[in-house]
């Protein structure tokens, strides 16, 4: 679904990917953790095709996304990847469902499959009596959904989540972590999920350890173990 292969990316001076290999399989709910500064939300951005890489490739989909510019990659982006981000960047003056409905105007959906769409998702969320609620009307838990639910509204392949429960309470912690995994289930769809909560590390299928600019141990002889999806399934003697 995901196949990263020895990206680098500098900033000026300062490289803040130094070679990153990984692979992640369909359906794969995986976290990236690290200390700040790791190049974590970086590696998150070009997976999404938000920024480019210097060098390395990354493909969605056996599409690989540096033979895409312009509106062509503006569009892969909108159907193909879903982003949650800690802050849930609703825009405050349409309502839940006008926000859920964005990436299908973007699409050029017929407006009656967006609106079936939305009103599907806005259940599926638990807020299907919150459509008409601008954002300043909703709880904190229940505007993340919302983001949620848009990043879901073109039905991507990946979800990209970078520090998603980092501004929710614990209870809201809990059900929106639960919501990925029902998600998952449900839809199929593959989650990338930078994050400091251990909890959430410790419930994914994966969990990918960054520092300084490198998967963890990727310096060495074991970096493969944490860059290839099926690394559990080895039998060692
Ligand atoms: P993490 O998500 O692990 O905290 P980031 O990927 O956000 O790390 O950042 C890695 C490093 O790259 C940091 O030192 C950060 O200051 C730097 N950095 C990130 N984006 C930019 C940018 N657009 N311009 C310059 N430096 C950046």
């Amino acid at each position: 679904m995901i196949d990263i292969k020895g990206i680098t990316k500098s900033f000026g001076p300062l490289q803040v990917l130094k070679g990153i290999d990984l692979q992640i399989g369909k359906g794969e709910i995986v976290s990236i953790v690290g200390p700040s500064g790791a190049g974590k939300t970086t590696l998150l951005q070009i997976i999404g095709t938000l920024d480019r890489p210097d060098s390395g490739s990354v493909a969605i989909d056996g599409i690989d996304t540096s033979t895409l510019g312009g509106s062509k990659l503006a569009d892969f982006r909108n159907r193909h990847v879903g982003f949650v981000f800690q802050f849930h960047q609703l825009l405050p003056e349409f309502t839940a469902k006008e926000n859920i409905m964005i990436p299908a105007y973007i699409a050029g959906t017929q407006a009656k499959e967006a609106e079936r769409r939305a009103a599907e998702l806005l259940d599926f969320m638990g807020l299907a009596d919150r459509g008409s609620h601008k954002p300043a009307e909703l709880s904190g838990g229940e505007k993340q959904r919302v983001a949620v639910a848009r990043a879901l509204m073109n039905n991507p392949d990946v979800i990209l989540a970078d520090e998603p429960s980092g501004s929710l309470d614990s209870k809201n912690k809990a059900e929106l972590h639960q919501l990925f995994f029902d998600l998952r289930d449900k839809f199929g769809q593959t989650f990338v999920i930078v994050t400091h909560d251990e909890h959430l590390a410790s419930i994914t299928d994966r969990t990918i350890k960054m520092n300084d600019g490198m998967l963890a141990g990727d310096n060495g002889n074991n970096g493969a173990e944490q860059g290839t999806p099926d690394d559990t399934n080895t039998t060692e003697q």
